[in-house]
């Protein structure tokens, strides 16, 4: 199967970033998307404007993950549009939760935890249950599970959660023909680094990474769609890092 030429895509977190790279990307391979947002409905919107402008087809649904039922709603949303069908899921939507470690609250470790692994879970089992032919799911983690900030406790361990639950995954989904992989970039010049790395540390990051400069959201979308596309069908389980050897 083709998953990347045709197969419908879901992506969390489209709006912005990241996520708007994988949704342009895929569109482009001519996969109809359907993306989720929080908040940012005129981002939303100018993201299906330009993937249409483009040739593409794409539709954005407001579903925040942090809520119990967003997922259900991001699924009811692409059913709509898609048709029941899916080819493609990407797990991009994140927060930070940047705090300092005697800060970490109750209330902020269920938050953080429940947008960046709880509905990258309930995502694939939805996934699950419309990949008739197969598929390809993508988790977006970070290199933060392997170089770890202070104030990152929650952020680091919902990242940590989630590659776990991608790998088992892989073995759950695998005989479906399912992949399951992660991808975790380094620090990416989008809005979630801007704020919270103040511009010295994002420069003295660039300045520490062999490749000499920052990521672009491009970087990672490239990766996303090797893994979404045919040549990675024999590729699971694995997590690949895209942060230009930071590393
Ligand atoms: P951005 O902050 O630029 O974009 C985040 C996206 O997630 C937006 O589309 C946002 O929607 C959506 N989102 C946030 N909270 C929710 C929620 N509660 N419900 C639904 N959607 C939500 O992030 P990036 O593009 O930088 O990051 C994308 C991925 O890459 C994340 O998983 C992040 O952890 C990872 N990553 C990023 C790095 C970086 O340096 N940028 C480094 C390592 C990993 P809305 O626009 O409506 O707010």
């Amino acid at each position: 199967m083709d998953v990347r030429e045709a197969a419908p895509a879901v992506v969390t977190g489209g709006s912005r970033g990241i996520g708007r790279a994988v949704v342009e990307r895929l569109a482009a391979y001519g996969a109809p998307v359907v993306f989720g947002y929080a908040t940012e409905r005129a981002r939303a919107e100018e993201v299906v404007e330009a993937v249409r402008a483009a040739g593409g087809s794409a539709w954005a649904v407001r579903a925040d993950l942090a809520e119990p039922d967003g997922v259900d709603r991001l699924f009811a949303g692409a059913d709509e549009h898609l048709g029941g069908r899916l080819g493609v899921l990407v797990n991009n939507a994140a927060v930070t939760g940047r705090t300092a470690f005697a800060d970490a609250s109750a209330e902020e470790f269920d938050r953080v935890l429940a947008v960046n692994a709880r509905a990258a879970l309930l995502a694939m089992q939805h996934a699950e249950r419309r990949m008739a032919g197969g598929g390809r799911i993508v988790n977006i983690s970070s290199v933060s599970t392997a170089w770890p900030a202070a104030d990152e406790a929650l952020y680091a361990a919902s990242k940590g959660a989630l590659e776990q639950l991608s790998r088992v995954a892989s073995r759950a989904l695998g005989p479906r023909g399912i992949t399951v992989n992660t991808v975790s970039p380094g620090t990416t010049d989008t809005d979630l680094l801007r704020d919270a790395v103040p511009a010295e540390a994002r420069e003295a990051v660039a300045g520490m990474t062999p490749l000499g400069r920052l990521g672009r959201p491009e970087d990672v979308a490239a990766v996303v769609a090797y893994l979404a596309g045919p040549d990675a069908a024999w590729v699971t389980g694995q997590n690949i890092r895209a942060d230009g050897g930071l590393v």
